[in-house]
């Protein structure tokens, strides 16, 4: 049958098409062919089932062997194999497939996942400049068929010796990419997109040390698991098992908290396993990324427009054969289909939490630390989430106990509504610095939340602006008397004179980087005689900028503060009497060092004023 011929292409000369396409991407060629090696594989053992194929279907391993000297590798299957109408037919006519098609449609766009609508086996030629398939089909009284192509249009098919059914491709790499045929790096494109494939693929023998010298066993290495986790039924598996999968594909990564196992069949296809992973106070871009498979050959581990923003966060696994891969990243979140699969995954993640909080409420505080930066996130940026958050979000107060949102209302219903009938939310942002102003709000029997997480800001608006009548006041934006108005606070005895005299005084020993507004209260003579505070909207609109959130002018305007002169502390009254620029100094500076904000030369005076003062 020596025959030679002209590939079927309609439009143009696929191979520049195929390096173009392919030009940031070489690496898939390896995960192709072996992908087209494991249907063939899946296909024979079909026939056996159906009773098609008569007889033992024998090894069905996968192997893959390469040659540095010559510059091969080889794939080798013993699946169904082709006939030499079928390679004409699937090999030769590939403008029957619907690639020339597409490629004439998408032929200006980048786009590196090609496999999947029919030019996997032509990828080979991104680094192959011949390739041979000797393939021999299962039927009975086969003639084995040898093809050859040396990237061009051209090809050349004749009869070949083959004893065993299957096909065998071979490459013959370019010169600058013979490095493809070696040792390492075949077991890393093995490990990148062949680790979980449902038939065994052997690259090389087992190894093993003997006697201090590392020695070669006569047995095939099997690089793949061939039923990976998400593929088993969740009642077979056990807490360790997923700990287990988890180390396996992240091997650096620390325990995760919890796990979901997706199984979904209707409307769309869809298994995986996703971990919530600790996620430490700041919003890093995780390294560990969810990865996609599409019926276990990875695809990629980019699945933003697949999931929900916040889900990139997790890891963990998804295969779905439904997610249609061949198409723009813009059109891919219009897709129907990743629609629902992207609303049932974030339904789930809520049912998830929601059973835990039920369930098990102590593991979910033990964990929430770590948790609920995700949470917030989510809460921030998916509606449908923060509806169902609201069941299973939790609340840490300053003394380290957690309650959910309803418990928590219900707690400061009593003591904490303000004046306009509002629930005040008082809150922390650092125990430590902010140490003095939780004291003396719980001093006034008022419980303080701790929102610590950098997304804080945010997340207090957004709960302001959807909570019904209330406010969150971070514990240093007033005095404690105005923390939580309930009514007129009476203003001090003073003539306008006096108060402008004396503002003048403080204003003129504070620190000109910062703008300070100078304010006289009655606070009573126990308290301290200056309190400096943070209006709250200020620096909440401060903070949101500088995370990025619109408003940045607000970022480039100086800090401001508050300073409260306690018109009922003794050393105020003494200062009226006075106007002693020294003891305004001191008692400012104090202020000042309380909240970390006397630094420098000032700190140094302050220092010097200071061991004045006690000689
Ligand atoms: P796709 O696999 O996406 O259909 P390919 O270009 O990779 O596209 O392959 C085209 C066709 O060639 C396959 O659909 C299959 O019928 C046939 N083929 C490729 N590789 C093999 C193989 N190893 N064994 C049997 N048939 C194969």
């Amino acid at each position: 049958m020596k025959n030679k011929g002209t590939i079927g292409v309609t439009s143009q000369d696929i191979f520049p098409v195929i390096k173009k396409f392919l030009y940031s991407d070489h690496e898939i060629f390896l995960r192709e062919l072996i992908s087209n090696a494991v249907d063939a594989t899946q296909k024979l053992k079909a026939l056996a089932a159906k009773g098609d194929f008569k007889g033992d279907t024998g090894d069905l391993t996968i192997r893959v062997s390469s040659d540095t000297g010559k510059q091969t590798i080889t794939v080798s299957d013993r699946g169904i194999g082709m006939t030499e109408e079928e390679v004409d037919k699937y090999i030769n006519q590939i403008a029957f497939s619907s690639a020339g098609e597409f490629l004439e449609k998408y032929k200006d766009q980048e786009n590196n996942i090609i496999g999947h609508f029919g030019l996997g086996f032509y990828s080979s030629f991104m680094v192959a400049k011949k390739v041979e398939i000797v393939t021999k089909s299962w039927q009975e009284g086969a003639q084995a068929v040898r093809w050859t192509c040396k990237g061009t249009p051209e090809y050349a098919m004749e009869p070949a010796d083959k004893e065993d059914r299957g096909t065998d491709i071979i490459l013959h790499l370019y010169a600058e990419h013979q490095s493809y045929a070696q040792e390492s790096m075949i077991n890393e494109l093995l490990h990148k997109y062949c680790s979980f494939l449902p038939v065994e693929i052997a690259f090389g023998k087992e190894k093993e040390w003997k006697d201090g010298k590392e020695v070669v066993l006569d047995k095939d290495r099997i690089i793949n698991d061939v039923t990976p986790l998400w593929t088993k039924k969740p009642a077979d598996l056990k807490d360790e098992d997923y700990r287990a999968f988890y180390q396996k594909l992240y091997p650096m990564a620390e325990e995760p908290l919890f796990w979901i196992h997706l199984n979904v069949d209707y409307p769309f296809k869809l298994t995986g396993v996703l971990y919530f992973p600790r996620i430490k106070d700041k919003l890093e871009v995780t390294r560990n990324k969810i990865q996609l498979y599409c019926n276990q050959v990875f695809v990629t581990d980019n699945v933003e427009s697949i999931v929900p923003d916040f889900l990139t966060l997790l890891h963990g696994v998804i295969d779905s054969p439904d997610i249609p891969l061949n198409v723009s990243r813009s059109y891919l979140q219009s897709d129907s289909n990743v629609k629902k699969i992207s609303a049932h995954i974030t339904r789930k993640v809520a049912d998830r939490l929601e059973e835990i909080f039920k369930n098990d409420r102590p593991a979910l505080e033990e964990k929430w630390d770590n948790l609920k930066l995700f949470i917030e996130y989510g809460m921030l940026t998916e509606e449908k989430f923060y509806e169902r958050a609201l069941k299973f979000a939790l609340f840490k107060n300053t003394d380290g106990k957690y309650l959910s949102f309803e418990e928590y209302a219900t707690l400061i219903q009593a003591n904490q509504k303000d004046k306009d009938n509002k629930l005040v939310y008082l809150y922390a942002t650092n125990t430590e610095e902010q140490y003095a102003y939780i004291g003396a709000a719980k001093d006034k029997g008022y419980d303080v939340l701790l929102l610590d997480s950098p997304l804080c800001a945010h997340f207090v608006n957004l709960l302001e602006s959807k909570m019904k009548d209330v406010r969150f006041v971070r514990i240093d934006s007033d005095t404690p008397e105005k923390l939580i108005p309930k009514e007129e606070i009476a203003k001090p005895d003073i003539s306008e004179d006096e108060e402008k005299a004396l503002r003048e005084l403080f204003q003129e020993v504070l620190p000109k980087e910062a703008t300070f507004t100078v304010a006289f209260e009655n606070m009573g003579a126990q308290q301290l005689p200056v309190v400096i505070t943070r209006g709250e909207w200020m620096r909440r609109y401060r903070e949101m900028s500088a995370l990025g959130g619109g408003m940045n002018f607000m970022g480039t305007m100086p800090e401001s503060f508050n300073l409260v002169v306690n018109f009922e502390h003794p050393l105020v009254q003494k200062i009226r009497e006075t106007k002693d620029r020294n003891l305004v100094s001191q008692i400012c500076d104090l202020a000042l060092l309380a909240n970390n904000l006397l630094k420098g030369e000032a700190l140094s005076t302050f220092i010097k004023r200071s061991v004045d003062i006690i000689q």
